[in-house]
């Protein structure tokens, strides 16, 4: 059975505004869209906050035994400086200035976010697509909404109508804005632009002599609008209604409004049925942003190498410190927090590494079955973190006072206990216990205790020989198997 009958997830669902019990579209499946980098630049520590949220619930719903295709997508073209189709594409701009290839931009810091997620122990999305890959099915994309009487050409362009949409739908469902209150806080249209309102956006632009990143359509040589790509590349993948489809905060208006217009526009569907917004980081008190200056990347705050934190930290702390605060709450990034995260998870890492010389006993003064369910509890309760790392602290407090003789254990209840705690901080909570001298010593602690577990279930389905084969196989290799009453260790010669 799998665990997904067990234990139930609730969402806060942004479109409803209320936590709703999870119930997957297609029973065991989950399909979840996050809006992936526009890789333009390097990757911030923002964005990793974001997409790390997003890495854990991926994690936890593959824990509980749903197939989830996991698409992230990667924005290679089409994103404006401004959100309101004025400005330059980020990319070809950045291009300009180096004076190479737009493409060689995409692929430098794609690299780049690859890097940085492998640093911080991401799994890989299921599919990462890219927009530019995707200019064909924009283009039916925007033929449709066209002919569903949604869309106009001008000059080459083509705008969503957000007014015509609006008088049968509700432009501002997911955000609660009214475009009464849009229109009347936006400045009216300066004449230079092709738009019959200012709220319309782009579908298609028209792309200047100079724009190096075009594509011939119907309507001109240009490039896609950028909401329309995310519409584009999740229809695709997971189909015109899907599960879940997440994002930064900042992304709900308009880029997520605008998705939802679109959909229902082509499809006559609203495309997600839960809608997930992680909340922001800042920076010593104030929002990290790199035009301010208040701004630190990935590689400087692990090496130290800055002038806004007292030392380097290593990724494993910083994504424990990220992992403290719900995902829904703002999150500041602080030395002071720092430093505590990084206490913190030394702790845990302490207590964990003493499981395996526990004594047992007949009894236990913990009841670990309950407190597997709490942090199941904690996790259900829309992903609650913070929570479950409180109850993760509470074991190992259990640990240490079993290792002074201050608290008793049943073997049956340590085994539980162990997978447990691993489960919950290594497998969902994507965390790794690292080594810290960097000799590569824990690494192989951690390989060779996974031999040793997989001898001692060889042994309890009494495969003699497989459980032997290990022992030996490691003699060769220099690793000896000792085993006594209280487990087994090993020494290398
Ligand atoms: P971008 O590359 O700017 O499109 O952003 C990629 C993702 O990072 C989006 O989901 C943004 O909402 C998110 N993001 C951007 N800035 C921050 C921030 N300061 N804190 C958390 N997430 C952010
Ligand atoms: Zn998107």
């Amino acid at each position: 059975m799998p665990l997904y009958d067990s234990q139930h997830i609730k969402i806060y669902n942004t479109l409803s505004g209320e936590k709703e019990l999870f119930t997957p579209i297609t029973p065991g499946h989950v399909g979840m869209y996050v809006c992936g980098p526009t890789v333009y630049s390097n990757v911030h520590l923002g964005n990793v906050r974001t997409f790390m949220s997003f890495d854990m619930i991926f994690r936890y719903f593959k824990h509980l035994g749903y197939k989830v295709r996991y698409v992230r997508n990667i924005t290679d073209a089409g994103h404006l400086e401004n959100d309101d189709d004025v400005g330059e594409d980020k990319i070809t701009k950045k291009a300009r200035l180096e004076a190479i290839e737009p493409m060689e931009i995409v692929q430098r810091y794609t690299v780049d976010f690859h890097n940085v997620l492998n640093t911080f122990n991401f799994l890989p999305p299921s599919i990462e697509p890219t927009a530019t890959g995707h200019i064909i099915e924009q283009i039916e994309l925007i033929e449709t909404i066209i002919d569903n009487g949604f869309a106009y050409v001008v000059n080459g362009s083509v705008y969503f109508d957000v007014h015509k949409y609006n008088e049968s739908n509700e432009y501002g469902i997911l955000s609660k804005r009214k475009l009464e209150d849009l229109i009347h806080n936006t400045r009216t249209l300066d004449g230079q632009s092709d738009k019959k309102n200012p709220q319309d956006f782009a579908l298609w632009k028209k792309a200047e002599p100079s724009h190096i990143m075009r594509w011939p359509s119907p309507w001109s040589d240009g490039f896609p609008g950028w909401h329309l790509e995310c519409t584009a590349m999740s229809t695709k993948y997971l189909g015109e209604y899907f599960d879940i489809h997440g994002g930064g905060m900042d992304l709900k208006f308009p880029h997520h409004e605008c998705e939802i217009a679109q959909n229902k526009a082509a499809k006559g569907k609203n495309p997600v049925k839960y809608w997930m917004h992680a909340n922001m980081l800042e920076l010593n008190g104030a929002r990290m942003s790199k035009s301010t200056g208040n701004y630190i990347n990935p590689a400087e705050l692990l090496s130290g190498d800055n002038d806004k934190m007292s030392q380097g930290y290593n990724p494993m702390v910083v994504r424990f410190f990220m992992m403290q605060a719900s995902y829904k709450s703002v999150l500041d990034l602080t030395d002071a927090g720092l430093k505590a995260a990084d206490k913190g998870f030394n702790r845990l890492m302490e207590a964990i590494k003493l499981i395996d010389n526990l004594k047992t006993s007949d009894s236990s003064s913990f009841d670990v079955p309950s407190w597997k369910q709490k942090c199941y509890d904690a996790m259900n309760d829309d992903f609650n973190t913070p929570i479950l790392i409180a109850h993760l602290f509470d074991a190992a407090k259990y640990i240490n006072q079993i290792k002074d003789g201050s608290a008793t254990v049943t073997a049956e209840d340590l085994e539980l206990l162990k997978a447990s705690i691993n489960t919950f901080t290594f497998d969902i909570l994507g965390l790794t216990n690292v080594s810290k001298d960097n000799t590569g010593t824990d690494k192989l602690t951690g390989a060779v205790e996974i031999l040793i577990n997989l001898r001692k279930e060889a042994r309890i389905n009494k495969d003699f020989a497989l459980s032997d084969k290990i022992r030996d196989e490691l003699a060769e290799a220099g690793i000896q198997l000792n085993d006594s009453r209280d487990g087994t260790t090993f020494t290398t010669n």
